[in-house]
């Protein structure tokens, strides 16, 4: 940890899939830390960027992003859920959801104010809320199928509460939440007087179950900030676009604090993620099929390696307890099993506030080649015997 940096920041070293990779690559290791895929995405798409680049489009784009893009976005959502953007005054384009989360929760927080979400939590989201000078409040969902107690979420929220941050489907439990769970938070939301912001950028890694939407729900389209991005989608981690669709007072709060972060980013780019989301059903579903596939294959190898399996709804993520193989400490096994059996895993216990519940929980990425999953449990299990 720096001397130099901020209080507000104390705490924040270095992210769990930045060292992860870091092993996997120094160790030689297959990685299913971090979650990116090891095939790009549609030729269609990345033709697209090329064509844009050699069409000269490399200057800044516009602040709210290509009017391409903008309208590609409310097609996608009337599309799939049959919400109403409009594309000039509703739509943001964002460097990933990664800048939409710390934009929105600049925008919309003063200092105190208090920000509800699930624990475990992506890793920005703490990072975030503290660059906000914010305060973090965090309702626990619980293994095996990562419910929440509604009262806990209830009693979360108190007079200085100003939104509700929810990511469905949910990393890293892979847990999809119902309409009845988000109808409790919309609820909340409701009776309080709170805005909510989503992070949906697995929408369309959703195995069992669908993908509802917060906006969707009656009263929640006007007081909600929903986040995505084309890096799952199209299996274009790198490319870092994503987006916000709100009401024209939420994104010209979002716009101008996002301004002041990036101003822009990504040309030619926002023109090829706007030819994705624009492909036909076929895409989609074989991309969904092909994801499934992979997270049965993971799941059946790593029950079969003795884990405790929790079986994702969705996501690139499977997550295990570790104990039934004698072991107690997520963070400890996972910086050793590099060294062990050249396989990197993530220690779910950094994505929560209470380090007891994370400590025996490991993370899997399975956005991985077939062959690379298979190698991946035969190491696991070797080393479980040896
Ligand atoms: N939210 C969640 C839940 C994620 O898993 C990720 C991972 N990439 C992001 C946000 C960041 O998305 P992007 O790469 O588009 O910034
Ligand atoms: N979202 C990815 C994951 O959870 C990581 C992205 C990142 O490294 N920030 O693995």
């Amino acid at each position: 940890m720096s001397e130099y940096l901020a209080s507000r920041l104390r705490g924040f070293g270095t992210t769990i899939f930045a060292e992860m990779s870091a092993l996997a690559a120094a160790t030689g290791s297959i990685n299913l830390g971090q979650g990116f895929p090891d095939e790009d995405g549609p030729d269609a798409v990345k033709r697209a960027a090329v064509e844009a680049i050699e069409r000269g489009c490399n200057q800044y784009p516009p602040g709210i992003g290509v009017a391409e893009l903008r309208r590609a976005v409310a097609r996608h959502q009337q599309r799939f859920y049959g919400l109403t953007y409009d594309p000039d005054t509703e739509v943001l384009v964002t460097a990933g959801a990664t800048e939409a989360i710390a934009a929105a929760l600049l925008a919309l927080c003063e200092p105190g104010d208090e920000v509800v979400t699930f624990e475990p939590y992506y890793d920005s989201y703490a990072a975030c809320v503290a660059l906000a000078c914010a305060g973090r409040r965090v309702v626990q969902l619980r293994p095996p199928d990562y419910a929440f107690d509604p009262d806990e979420l209830r009693a979360a929220v108190t007079p200085r509460t100003r939104l509700v941050l929810l990511n469905s489907p949910h990393n890293p439990t892979g847990k999809v939440f119902t309409r009845e769970e988000l109808q409790v938070v919309a609820d909340v939301c409701l009776e309080h007087d709170l805005l909510a912001v989503t992070d949906e950028v697995y929408e369309h890694l959703v195995y069992d179950g669908e993908h509802v939407p917060l906006a969707t729900l009656p009263g929640m389209r006007d007081r909600t900030v929903t986040i995505s991005s084309g890096g799952k989608t199209f299996s274009f981690t790198g490319w870092k676009v994503g987006w916000v669709c709100a009401p024209p007072g939420l994104v010209a709060a979002v716009r101008t604090t996002k301004q002041f972060l990036t101003y822009v980013s990504g040309g030619p780019f926002q023109y090829a993620i706007a030819v994705g989301l624009d492909l036909g059903d076929d895409y989609y579903a074989s991309f969904l099929a092909g994801m499934r596939e992979r997270r049965d294959r993971l799941c059946a190898g790593l029950a079969d390696a003795g884990f405790e399996v929790f079986v994702p709804q969705g996501t690139y993520f499977v997550t295990t307890d570790i104990r039934p193989l004698g072991e107690r400490d997520g963070l400890a096994f996972c910086r050793a099993l590099p060294h062990r059996c050249g396989v990197v895993a993530v220690p779910n216990v950094v994505f929560y506030d209470d380090e007891a519940a994370g400590a025996p929980l490991v993370r899997w990425a399975c956005c991985k080649r077939p062959e690379v999953l298979d190698e991946a449990v035969t190491r696991l299990k070797a080393a479980a015997r040896g």
